[in-house]
């Protein structure tokens, strides 16, 4: 058992401790690259090699960890500056020739009827997006917000309404207090348009909010009504935890037809993910990186190349939950980071994707100590 626990030793004793989850890259008997693709037995995990193959229940003791220089990659290739400068459809291209491909991973582990019951000490994280005002309509079909699973943390990763209606965002904070998770975790998305003050003004107007309204006082009023929802954070750049499991959230995009929460790529969104603080475990945004379930059917990618590089390079997170892109629902990996999109409703907006479900282990309290609170950088 000496490589198990020299292994475990790995685990816990560095100073971001690389902690096994869903998408950990691994080298098994020293050779074969793969990455993790469910847990299995205790103290072992379904591998997914990069040729394609899968060995099932391999032993933690046959595994080494691919070396990662902590708070980062350092073998991560800089990006030629051309990436930022032409359409980030092109731009992913580069990325992938540069940094590796986005691998697809099974929807059936995060979701459905296979999910494996909760294992000892962990938190159970359920993932919803996109549920745009769905909840107050009768539909003549299953829709997944009827079935929404249960587990410890719900978390929402915006536009839960149409447009922001004062009236739309009552009904969503009804229903989502109601469900019955301890813990619920919600962001704003571009639809959302009341949350976000400095442009309501202006959005209000072209979507036909009274005309009489006064902007001040809905958007103060909406504000009221998210945060009084029982059991509930609502994030806005900032940040909580969960039994040590650090959560970051924040609602920006890259700018999508000036709605709420938009904007230019470069710089403007780059200041916005450089306060995502090292060391997050579970990151929200509404929109997704570049890559990973940004894939519209129009064949165009909507991600934010600004957002997958703050990543790559310095936070790591171990899931990035987000929606924004209906039609890319699913989860990928780069091997390190597990990107979900959550997004409830599809491409038609028929509120039918499951919800995505995953497990964190809590970390040990040695571990984080002396690591002080979730805060920003800046
Ligand atoms: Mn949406
Ligand atoms: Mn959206």
């Amino acid at each position: 058992m000496k490589a198990s626990s020299s292994f475990l030793s790995a685990l816990f004793h560095k100073q971001t401790p690389p902690e096994l989850c869903i998408g950990t890259s691994v080298f098994v008997d020293g050779t074969r690259e793969g990455i993790l693709a469910c847990v299995g037995e205790p103290n072992s995990w379904d591998v997914l090699f990069e040729d394609g193959s899968e060995e099932y229940s391999v032993p933690t003791s046959r595994m080494s960890l691919k070396p990662m220089a902590s708070g980062g990659d350092s073998t991560l290739k800089p990006l030629p500056l051309r990436a930022y400068q032409i359409d980030p459809t092109q731009a992913w291209d580069i990325v992938r020739s540069a940094r590796g491909d986005a691998l697809k991973l099974p929807l059936g582990n995060f979701c459905g009827e296979e999910l494996p019951p909760k294992r000892e000490r962990t938190v159970r994280f359920v993932c919803i997006s996109d549920t745009h005002s769905y909840e107050t309509k009768a539909m003549s079909m299953a829709t997944a917000l009827e079935s929404i699973p249960p587990g410890d943390v719900l978390l929402h990763c915006g536009d839960f309404t149409n447009t922001g209606k004062a009236s739309e965002v009552a009904a969503f904070a009804k229903w989502f207090g109601e469900l019955p998770h301890a813990r619920k975790i919600l962001i704003a998305g571009n639809h959302d348009l009341s949350l976000h003050a400095a442009s309501y003004a202006e959005t209000a107007k072209r979507f036909g909010h009274g005309a009489q309204e006064d902007v001040e006082d809905t958007c103060a009023k909406v504000r009221a009504i998210v945060d009084a929802i029982p059991r509930c954070e609502y994030l806005v750049d900032s940040g909580t935890e969960v039994e040590g499991i650090r959560v970051w959230g924040s609602p920006w995009q890259p700018e999508f037809c000036d709605w709420a929460f938009n904007l230019p790529r470069g710089e403007p969104c780059r200041e916005k993910w450089r306060m995502i603080p090292e060391g997050v475990d579970v990151l929200l945004t509404h929109g997704p990186p570049l890559g990973h379930g940004d894939l519209c059917s129009s064949g165009h990618r909507a991600g934010c190349l600004d957002l997958l590089d703050e990543l790559q390079t310095r936070v790591r997170p171990r899931y990035h939950c987000f929606g924004h892109v209906h039609e890319g629902h699913g989860v990928t990996t780069d091997g390190s980071t597990t990107y979900v999109n959550a997004s409830t409703c599809n491409l038609r907006y028929r509120p039918v994707n499951e919800a995505i479900v995953f497990d964190i282990e809590i970390p040990p309290a040695t571990v984080r100590e002396g690591s002080g609170p979730l805060s920003s950088r800046s």
